[in-house]
């Protein structure tokens, strides 16, 4: 529980919930609508921590608990163990000749789709009378990989126990968890796989940039990232994963480098004869960041299933796709615009500017419990009009200070230190991005920022992060 109030705290600043979609179910027999599985997810998905803090232990629970619900229709293997003896599962659905082949988080902090596999194997248990659910298990064999790299997840990093980024290990394999996903590709062929990642908190998509909440990659099999058959489904499954997602998350999906990597799996997955796409989950506006982008995983699998055992998939437009933005990385987790900057070194006087703040993730284990602990960290100061943000705060006639005082609290009136002899943060690029809001207040209104004279009245901390001095 604990875990869980730490999230919470890490995005509770964010003003700006997503406003959750409210939607009726869809009457029996509807086509499957973006709108109506995201009704179904809220109504359904499996109870698990959120993403960044699902542990191997909570995949190999949730997989029992799946089988067992599901027996006779849903079965579990081990391929292979991680370095550290952490079982690697495979899980099966479907009796279909079409085989397709979903891995989520073989870099050990990317979790936003481990969750949403089991939302998947879900869907299928309790809509087994529906079309579309009869049809997937008809037509496909589903395979599950939840977690491929168990030990990065222990540490909350990407590479494996050997320090090996196991997407960059398809031709060497000196990875147990590389080998496990070639063995079971080779053994299964599947036509087409699911590559499940997360992308940088910094990732954009158009101008002015937005959060590139999704991005997706038809992988390329070849430096010319040539069209082929294979290819072109990758194209039209991501093409019907755009569309889907586009109504929940407008001018937030992306298109994600397409550079041929001649290391990666989902690159060779491509030679190997499986067309691949890559899903990124990325930055999101709200306190429901993790769960939403689970919901969004959740959205396009089954979007994307449904569209194959259905035979959309093969006369589908690649037109969505193609246009797709191209991710850039223009975005600040918050900026504060059109502060008076202070920057708390006696010979910088006051000037106009921009702030950036970003942070960075990690998972700690508190109390016995994995939590989540969030650093901000001041990225950029000066004109910063061309970046978009998470959260944007309007700084106009106010002055913006590094926190100088633990004690203060918003409505507090306060008096800005003496400078010259201050040796906490300043505002400067790399420092914390715990920041004070400050307006001008009591007996001297007028007076200059930064010459410790008069009051001021705190009116917010900025702080995105979770540490507190
Ligand atoms: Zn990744």
């Amino acid at each position: 529980m604990a875990a869980v109030v730490a999230l919470m705290a890490a995005s509770a600043c964010a003003p700006k919930a997503v406003a959750p979609v409210r939607v009726a179910p869809p009457a029996p027999g509807t086509t499957l609508t973006p709108a109506a599985l995201v009704a179904w997810w809220d109504a359904n998905h499996v109870p698990l921590p959120p993403a960044p803090l699902i542990a191997h232990p909570d995949v190999v629970a949730a997989a029992a608990k799946a089988v067992t619900a599901d027996a006779g229709h849903l079965t579990r293997e081990v391929i292979g163990r991680s370095v550290e003896g952490r079982d690697l599962l495979h899980l099966t659905i479907g009796t279909g000749p079409t085989h397709v082949l979903l891995w989520s988080q073989m870099h050990g902090d990317e979790a936003s789709a481990t969750p949403a596999l089991f939302d998947l194997l879900e869907w299928i248990r309790r809509e087994r009378g529906s079309a579309a659910a009869a049809r997937i298990e008809a037509r496909l064999t589903v395979h599950l990989v939840p977690m491929l790299n168990p030990d990065g997840a222990e540490r909350f990093q990407r590479r494996n126990a050997q320090g090996i980024d196991v997407n960059r290990d398809a031709l060497l394999l000196q990875t147990p968890e590389g080998r496990a996903l070639k063995a079971l590709r080779d053994r299964v062929r599947p036509a087409l796989g699911f590559n499940l990642h997360n992308q940088n908190g910094q990732t954009s998509a158009g101008t002015p940039p937005k959060p590139a909440t999704i991005s997706l990659l038809a992988v390329a099999h070849d430096q010319a990232r040539s069209d082929s058959p294979r290819r072109t489904v990758a194209k039209q499954t991501a093409a019907l994963v755009r569309e889907a997602l586009e109504p929940l998350i407008p001018g937030q999906v992306g298109r994600y480098d397409d550079a041929f990597e001649v290391r990666a799996f989902g690159d060779n997955l491509g030679i190997w004869g499986t067309a691949v796409v890559l899903i990124e989950s990325g930055p999101l506006q709200g306190a429901d960041a993790e769960p939403a982008l689970t919901r969004l995983n959740f959205v396009a699998l089954v979007t994307a299933l449904d569209a194959l055992a259905s035979g959309r998939t093969a006369t589908h437009s690649t037109t969505a796709y193609d246009t797709l933005p191209v991710n850039d990385s223009n975005l600040f987790r918050l900026k504060v615009r059109n502060a008076t900057i202070v920057q708390g070194t006696p010979t910088v006087p006051p000037f106009r500017g921009d702030v950036g703040i970003n942070v960075s993730r990690a998972v700690v284990v508190r109390d016995g419990a994995r939590a989540l602990e969030v650093t901000a960290r001041i990225a950029d100061l000066g004109d910063l009009r061309v970046y978009g943000a998470l959260e944007d705060v309007d700084a106009s006639g106010l002055t913006l200070t590094p926190a100088f005082d633990p004690q203060a609290r918003q409505g507090d009136i306060i008096r800005l230190p003496d400078w010259a002899s201050w040796r906490g943060p300043t505002l400067a690029v790399g420092q914390p991005g715990r920041l004070f809001l400050l307006q001008p207040a009591g007996a001297s209104p007028g007076a200059a920022a930064g010459e410790g004279s008069g009051n001021w009245r705190l009116i917010r901390t900025i702080d995105p992060g979770t540490a507190r001095p």
